[in-house]
């Protein structure tokens, strides 16, 4: 579904734009290299939503870690068993994300479509987080009303859960003690599949690379045609009128701002000119 969101955006940094009434924050790209960790439920739930934004991540040189709660074990029509199609997922998703440059990647082995948002999930999700010593997360936007996959809304939930206040606070899980591993606040979430996003990456330049990570799903996808889905997502922006490809989000600051930017005079919000074709098509 395409859906026209010129009116409401304002500022444009750093090829990312932000929605009218967002509050000014430092852009994600902005102050050098970051670790984002992206916390899924299925294998390509990803790529489909974001490869651009983490090829362009992976290409500023941010560390990336990919968390997938199942295997995908039960996406398929064909006559494959359970740990067979797991297998053959998690190699696809090993070799997307291995395209996009992307650290490693970490199969926590829940079964396809009976993921719960459990006190152990949260607890793997924190622990991964602290390890990692993680900034960014981005993940499923677990409210999104009408029509959601019960694996999204529960990772989407209990990665919201494991951010605020779980991981900063050192009496959660406090057994990652011994293990060495600190409690830390991570205070940016991006959120995929959101009914209001209000955070958009241009990928433009990465809508290559997009493409050939979700080919790289070949239990997934219907066509092999690179060139077909490259003119595919290319007309998808300019049939809703864009000038280049977006992939959108709805940003979440955990917490209070950083100070400087909370003393910025209100001149300094003053809205830009809106900026031609900025729209997003949802996969
Ligand atoms: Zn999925």
């Amino acid at each position: 579904m395409a859906v026209n969101l010129i009116p409401w955006l304002r500022g444009r940094r750093n090829g990312s734009r932000r929605a009218q009434g967002q509050p000014r924050l430092p852009d994600l790209f902005e102050g050098g290299p970051k670790t984002l960790m992206a916390i899924m439920a299925h294998p390509d739930d990803i790529d489909f939503t974001s490869a651009g934004t983490i090829a362009k991540c992976c290409a500023a040189g941010w560390t990336v870690y990919y968390v997938l709660a199942t295997s995908g074990d039960k996406g398929t029509h064909e006559d494959l068993t359970r740990q067979e199609l797991a297998a053959m997922r998690e190699q696809e998703q090993r070799e997307a994300a291995a395209a996009l440059g992307v650290k490693e990647v970490i199969f926590l082995g829940y079964p396809d479509g009976f993921l719960e948002a459990t006190t152990e999930l949260r607890g793997q999700i924190v622990r991964l987080l602290r390890k990692h010593q993680v900034d960014v997360v981005l993940t499923w936007d677990g409210f999104r009303r009408g029509f959601n996959h019960m694996d999204h809304r529960n990772i989407g939930i209990a990665t919201r859960d494991a951010l605020y206040p779980a991981v900063r606070d050192h009496l959660y899980y406090e057994e990652h003690l011994a293990e060495d591993l600190a409690a830390r606040p991570v205070n940016e979430l991006l959120l995929a599949g959101a009914d209001d996003p209000d955070y958009f990456v241009d990928v433009s330049d990465f809508i290559e690379a997009k493409v050939d990570a979700i080919l790289c799903h070949r239990s997934q996808v219907s066509t092999r045609d690179r060139d077909e889905m490259l003119k595919n997502h290319r007309e998808r922006g300019r049939r809703a009128g864009q000038r280049g490809n977006w992939e959108s989000f709805k940003r979440v600051r955990i917490g209070r701002p950083p100070r400087q930017q909370r003393q910025e005079p209100a001149s300094s919000t003053q809205a830009e000119p809106a900026p031609a074709g900025a729209s997003q098509s949802r996969t």
